[in-house]
């Protein structure tokens, strides 16, 4: 059937069945006439309300007409003016709620496929020789704790405006949730390296297994190390579990755990990589997020033959992309959905044997504006499988904020931070992303760094 110009070019995948049971990208990226074909699609509104639903405010039609010129090193410039991650954020953004909701085009058909072709452009810009230089221009140099998104960006920045910086990062290796929590069918790996290759390549020094409040504390970077000024952009990576009998049998993960066994020490390749990780016949998932998708879909992959999201609402509440979950659903992936895990049922060696169920109903909406779930009762029944893996979220790790004093954090452990600046409680310690929001988005980090940047950099200029 041809493409209609009201319809979304679609995104070339690989076949579901071939996919499901490796890692390679799910993803193949547009060809260089389905961007074109795509980019035409941009009505280049006099009001681009897609930038508005942007959370770095990309030009969004500027970027797209350029690609529907042919001008990509001026899509390309003009998308890294606003999203030092482009080629990442092009892959994992929820472009459904953000740009691509506000877009012109969804009142009448599709919208435009902004984060495919942002994609794309970042994809052509990997193939070009990369243009930075390390050029120091300033006195001061600037610490930053945590290289996920919000660190890298926070760095990248803070070298382009000419200080020294030092990542300091508590795993082996840089890139936060995209290295050991985003898998690579989602987010190939070389990508990340590529930009933290930019990084290095801007003078940015990455220094792996320090652990800031643990190798040093906060207030060493200030005054063993001189630093001048700090950003923390630690994140949220301490996972929730739900406080059932079971929890603490052999086969039950957190999400976390389960994902960085596989990304970040490379469990799918043992017994040559040293990390195992067991997967049994059939894994449930608890949650509907973007972490329980790639838990579930990642369970596929390590073997399980039935993989199932297990959630106590409806798909309407569910927190996942559209994208992850479809794919989900092409690869043979079970829904559970209005299920309340109750119990993680012993098989009699102290391993996971089942999970005992009961089935929901929604009700009114709860604090979080999502219809509230009410258990129905005499409704109870045991799921047969063998893991269990715990996707229901995640919070900021107390570490750091317990070993500094004068840090606050707000009643569920978030750093307080100004919303603008990043500023935190301290003087000259700025902070942003999950750390500061609890577990959000790529680009909401990546924002928050940038601001932070160059909140920092107003701050030491205004003290020279
Ligand atoms: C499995 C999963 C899938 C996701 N999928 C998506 C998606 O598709 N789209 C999307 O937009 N978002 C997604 N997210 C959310 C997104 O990845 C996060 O919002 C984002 O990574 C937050 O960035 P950050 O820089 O704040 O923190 P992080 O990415 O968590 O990075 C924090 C870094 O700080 C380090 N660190 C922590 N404490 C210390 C310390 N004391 N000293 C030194 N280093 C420290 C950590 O090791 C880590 O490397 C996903 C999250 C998960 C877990």
């Amino acid at each position: 059937m041809p493409v209609k110009r009201a319809d979304k070019t679609p995104m070339p995948v690989r076949e579901a069945q071939a996919r499901a049971h490796d890692f390679k990208e799910v993803n193949a990226g547009y060809t260089a006439s389905q961007a074109a074909f795509e980019s035409e699609r941009c009505l280049r509104c006099q009001d681009p309300v897609c930038v508005d639903g942007c959370p770095v405010s990309v030009p969004i039609p500027e970027f797209i007409h350029a690609v529907a010129t042919g001008d990509m090193a001026g899509a390309a410039r003009m998308l890294r003016s606003s999203n030092p991650l482009p080629a990442i954020c092009g892959r994992v953004c929820p472009q459904e709620t953000q740009c691509e909701a506000e877009c012109s085009m969804t009142l009448r058909f599709n919208p435009v496929a902004i984060g495919h072709l942002e994609r794309y452009v970042a994809d052509w810009e990997r193939t070009q020789p990369p243009s930075v230089e390390a050029k120091i221009t300033r006195k001061e140099k600037v610490a930053v704790i945590g290289a996920g998104p919000s660190g890298l960006v926070c760095a990248g920045e803070l070298a382009r405006r000419g200080y020294a910086v030092t990542i300091y990062e508590a795993l082996h290796a840089a890139g936060g949730v995209l290295r050991y929590g985003i898998p690579e069918f989602r987010l190939p790996k070389a990508i990340l390296d590529w930009e933290i290759g930019i990084l290095k390549a801007m003078g940015v020094e990455i220094v792996c297994n320090v652990i800031i409040g643990r190798t040093l504390t906060l207030d060493d970077l200030f005054e063993r190390h001189g630093y001048a000024a700090v950003f923390i952009g630690t994140g949220a990576g301490l996972p929730q579990f739900l406080g059932i009998p079971g929890e603490n049998l052999n086969g039950v993960y957190s999400a976390n755990e389960f994902l960085t066994r596989i990304n970040l020490m490379r469990a799918y390749e043992f017994p040559d990589a040293d990390t195992p990780v067991r997967v049994g016949k059939r894994v449930a998932v608890i949650g509907a997020g973007n972490t329980a998708m790639d838990a579930v879909r990642t369970s596929l992959r390590m073997g399980a033959e039935e993989a199932m999201i297990v959630y106590r609402r409806s798909e309407k509440e569910m927190g996942a992309r559209v994208e992850e979950y479809h794919h989900a659903i092409e690869e043979g992936v079970k829904l559970h959905w209005l299920t309340n895990p109750l119990e993680i049922l012993d098989d009699g060696s102290g391993w996971v044997g089942g999970l005992k169920c009961q089935k929901m109903k929604l009700g009114e909406p709860d604090a979080s504006g999502r219809a509230r779930p009410i258990p129905i009762s005499g409704s109870e029944f045991v799921l047969p499988v063998d893991n269990v893996i715990l996707a229901i979220g995640t919070t900021p790790n107390p570490l750091l904020t317990r070993t500094t004093e004068g840090l606050l954090t707000n009643k569920k452990g978030c750093l307080v931070a100004d919303e603008q600046t990043g500023l935190t409680s301290k003087p000259l310690v700025f902070a942003g992303g999950d750390a500061v929001t609890g577990a959000a988005t790529v680009i909401l980090a990546a924002g928050a760094g940038k601001r932070a940047a160059q909140a920092i950099d107003e701050a030491l200029v205004a003290r020279t």
